[in-house]
């Protein structure tokens, strides 16, 4: 296919409203996948995926497309995940098309994550080509959709596409739009090699599986290249195309897509956002907009038998072959012995990599609350405090992460919304009509109170209708003190927490009696207390168990005692002890739903 022939486009939407099911649609209309080998969801490939209705892990599939003007057609569909956790890896694979589809719910309208990730695309100069998706639903309204869109998003829509995925109408015109309507990458073939690398993951046989956008030159096996952020370099394997499965090509022109294996060993040596070029003769300057990606968010693991302490290890060095931005370091703590400090890019990340090793690795897991990256200034050096129970006790200042928040809601949840903004130390910036209906909120807001259980809070108080959409915005200094837990005397550190002096009075009182529901009763009596510093600011006991358990099972109901016992023993599982109290894994959360 002639450069002329290729079209290099993604889809954007928010999520559910019919991405996958799009893409399914497009793949199966070009014959990439017979409909007899036909997974639904083909581009989401991941069991954890397809549960959650989230695509995580970005893909490509090239399709082969003849169009009505009769010529033969490469499209290539970059998949792009739909999650704030991931918003660079989305802008990096936006930035290696020329063009996109905005699907639309046509009953559901514009969302937060429509707008963040055409703002993306924007940036990216892409063409946009707008589809409102489901006008199959009795409640599609396709007039007021298209409005919002030109209104809100700031796009013509006189020639949106009207699609139902489901039920497969409109497939034809989505292909013959992107044909008509998204440029073909320009012919760099002559200049040296650049390529951005957009996606890579982890192949057991293979190494690392790397996604690249070939934006100038030629590549092709045997060549050595050379990654200019970390400089470092490797002999091309195996260059080849997706469709979806990977099939090996001679070389990859400028304005190809494609995937390479080189022997490289773990994704954080192929980072997304990095430049491909050669060894020799090659390029100095890379492509714009390399960004390292840091974590945000952080918790302890512990295993809750300490045997597993070397699988959890193993486990965490192995997802992140496959997962550059997950970090991990040895704790040590008093209480919960040893474990590890893991950091994430958000809390869908942290979600992600908990579940995944609880489930693909067998681990039984004790996490303690996600936290922010705190700084301070100590003795005049910066300080960085990822962990409460870790900040110094004799600090000059303490700096904690801000971000933007746009929610947007139906202008009914105006006011809940607000009242829970405020709750959470939101500063008011700005609010605006979308539409007659509605609404955008904006919050400056510390990134700490958007961690703990916003999103849920925010959902329940807009019936799920609210959207949000958040992005880091630097540090700010606070009156911040640290909470700390005792648990029959004893300092929990795994509960400490880092809160706002003018609420630590409210939330000490909340914890300790959540904790007081949580923390089964034992043998004795046991006092629960938050403290800052030495000062002890609230306090609760739990009274000490008075009966034996089974003294419930009158007489010789033998199956009823047999499920008690069983259940006393899974419940006993998840539990860690501190000191001489069993604790289990729900009172480590409890800081997370004080409501
Ligand atoms: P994604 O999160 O954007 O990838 O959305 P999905 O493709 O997973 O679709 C979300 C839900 O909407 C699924 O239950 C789909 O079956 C459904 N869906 C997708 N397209 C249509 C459509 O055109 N009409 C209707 N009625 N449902 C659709
Ligand atoms: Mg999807």
């Amino acid at each position: 296919v002639l450069p002329k022939n290729i079209r290099n486009f993604s889809i954007i939407a928010h999520i559910d409203h019919g991405k996958s099911t799009l893409a399914d649609q497009l793949l199966m209309k070009t014959k990439t996948v017979e409909s007899r080998d036909f997974q639904a969801q083909f581009l989401d490939g991941m069991d954890l995926e397809r549960e959650r209705g989230i695509t995580i892990k970005l893909n490509q599939a090239r399709m082969r497309y003849t169009a009505s003007d009769g010529e033969l057609y490469a499209l290539n569909l970059i998949d792009t995940p739909g999650h704030v956790d991931f918003s660079y890896e989305v802008s990096r694979s936006l930035a290696a098309c020329e063009g996109c589809l905005l699907v639309v719910d046509a009953a559901q309208g514009v969302e937060a994550q429509t707008l963040a990730n055409v703002y993306i695309a924007l940036e990216n100069d892409l063409e946009i080509i707008p589809v409102i998706n489901k006008i199959d639903l009795p409640g599609a309204d396709v007039e007021k959709v298209k409005r919002e869109v030109e209104e809100v998003v700031g796009i013509d829509c006189s020639n949106a596409i009207l699609t139902s995925a489901k039920q497969g109408i409109g497939i034809e015109d989505v292909l013959e739009a992107v044909v008509k309507r998204i440029p073909p990458p320009p012919d760099n073939t002559h200049k040296p090699l650049r390529a951005l690398i957009f996606d890579s993951y982890y192949d057991a046989y293979k190494g690392v599986i790397v996604y690249f956008r070939v934006v100038d030159g030629e590549l092709k096996p045997g060549d050595t290249i050379r990654l200019i952020n970390t400089a470092k370099e490797y002999v091309v394997d195996e260059v080849g195309v997706l469709s979806p499965k990977q099939i090996p090509v001679d070389r990859l022109y400028a304005g190809e897509v494609g995937y390479l294996a080189a022997a490289i060993k773990a994704v954080a040596d192929a980072k997304v956002g990095d430049t491909i070029t050669l060894k020799k003769h090659g390029c100095r300057e890379p492509l714009a907009g390399y960004r390292e990606v840091v974590p945000m968010v952080f918790c302890g693991l512990f295993p809750t038998d300490a045997d597993q302490f070397g699988d959890l290890r193993e486990a965490l060095g192995r997802l992140q072959l496959n997962d550059a931005a997950l970090s991990y370091e040895p704790e040590v703590s008093s209480a919960m012995g040893f474990g590890f400090r893991c950091g994430f890019l958000g809390l869908l990340h942290m979600e992600i990599v908990q579940e995944r090793l609880e489930r693909e690795y067998h681990l039984d897991l004790i996490i303690t609350a996600p936290t922010v990256k705190y700084k301070c200034t100590v003795k005049g050096e910066e300080v960085i405090v990822d962990n409460p129970s870790k900040l110094p006790d004799h600090h000059e200042d303490l700096r904690e992460p801000y971000c933007k928040m746009d929610i947007i809601t139906p202008t009914d949840y105006v006011g809940p919304l607000m009242e829970l903004a405020q709750a959470r130390r939101g500063d008011f910036k700005d609010m605006t009509y979308l539409t007659e209906t509605r609404t955008t909120l904006v919050y400056d807001m510390p990134l700490a109170e958007v961690v703990t259980d916003f999103f849920d809070e925010m959902k329940s108080r807009s019936k799920g209708y609210a959207s949000m959409e958040y992005q880091i915005t630097g540090y700010r200094p606070n009156k911040l003190v640290r909470l700390d837990v005792k648990i029959n005397q004893e300092v929990a550190e795994p509960l400490a927490s880092i809160v706002h002096k003018d609420n630590a009075y409210k939330i000490g009182r909340a914890l300790v009696t959540k904790l007081k529901e949580l923390i089964p009763r034992q043998q004795f009596r046991i006092p629960i207390q938050a403290a800052i510093g030495a000062k002890v600011i609230a306090s609760e006991s739990i009274s000490a168990l008075r009966k034996d358990v089974l003294a419930k099972c009158y007489g010789g109901d033998v199956s009823r005692k047999k499920k008690l016992l069983s259940k006393q023993a899974a419940g006993k599982k998840r539990m860690k002890s501190i000191g001489t109290v069993n604790v289990p894994q729900e009172a480590f959360m409890a800081v997370l739903s004080l409501g």
